[in-house]
């Protein structure tokens, strides 16, 4: 059994068939989904979702997302947090961080609301699923100086020295579609190094497909989609079994008791349903 520790189930692109997008994951043999949150205005549909569905969600600010958002929003997610603290199915604070890569965003209003929702997530006692691009040493100034309960930092892409201080801070590297393709050469070094303990699985569904899922520019502009979903976990948990060199069923019993060990909360969930 598989964990998905990243999937954006409420992104538009799964309004055609979102229940049989479940399913499907669980006919692949993924028991766990968790569905972070991008903004305010998501907060009830991932948290409807995870309940309709036997799922775990998150609550937080994308930074691609704070431009957008309105200064109140802080407080909303304050709130949020606060009304649905005894939630089961809310494991974590997320997704929060910082995007220096995509040009034009405000970094200081970024700053700000990573900041302020780390102090969120230290006060309400709960994890982080972090959103890194080119930001790992800044991400990392943040979690120095606010102590969170660990957390995931997804799709990671830093260099092996950055990798290693969020390991030693006690985080969870977030792997997907990325690491199967033969050129991400440096995010395949990270999954091979990395200590065993601190892997976790991810799709980020609909978003960083895998290898057998990527359609050429060409190939898009001729109607063809490549839509990311759930169901594709086991298979790209299979490549990092490959990897390592391990047997698919450890990979998948190791990623998933990494998952319950970064997000605790996860443990005490009955399986989803489709
Ligand atoms: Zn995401």
């Amino acid at each position: 059994m598989w964990t998905d520790t990243h999937c954006h189930l409420d992104a538009p692109e799964f309004d055609p068939d979102r229940p049989a997008v479940v399913r499907r994951a669980q006919a692949a043999g993924v028991s766990r989904l968790v569905l972070p949150a991008v903004a305010v205005e998501h907060f009830d549909t991932v948290r409807d979702l995870a309940h309709q569905h036997g799922l775990a969600y998150a609550l937080g600010i994308h930074p691609l997302f704070v431009d957008r958002a309105a200064d109140e929003d802080l407080a909303r997610v304050k709130d949020a947090l606060a009304r649905h603290r005894d939630d089961p199915r809310l494991v974590a604070v997320g997704e929060i961080g910082l995007d220096h890569f995509v040009p034009g965003l405000d970094p200081q209003r970024q700053t700000h609301f990573y900041v302020t929702q780390l102090k969120l997530a230290r006060d309400a006692g709960l994890p982080v699923i972090l959103h890194v691009r080119r930001s790992a040493d800044a991400v990392m100034k943040g979690l120095r100086r606010i102590e969170v309960a660990g957390g995931i930092a997804h799709a990671f892409n830093g260099s092996s020295v950055q990798a290693a201080q969020f390991v030693e801070r006690g985080f969870k590297l977030g792997f997907g579609g990325a690491m199967t393709f033969d050129r991400a050469l440096q995010i395949r070094a990270l999954a091979r190094e990395v200590p065993e303990t601190a892997l976790v699985l991810e799709t980020d569904a609909p978003d960083i497909p895998p290898h057998w899922l990527y359609r050429t520019a060409a190939e898009r502009a001729a109607g063809l989609t490549s839509r990311n979903e759930p169901a594709e976990l086991p298979r790209i948990g299979a490549v990092l079994a490959e990897l390592r060199g391990w047997s698919v069923g450890h990979t998948a019993s190791l990623t998933g008791a990494n998952a319950l060990a970064a997000l605790p909360r996860l443990g005490a969930l009955e399986p989803m349903r489709g």
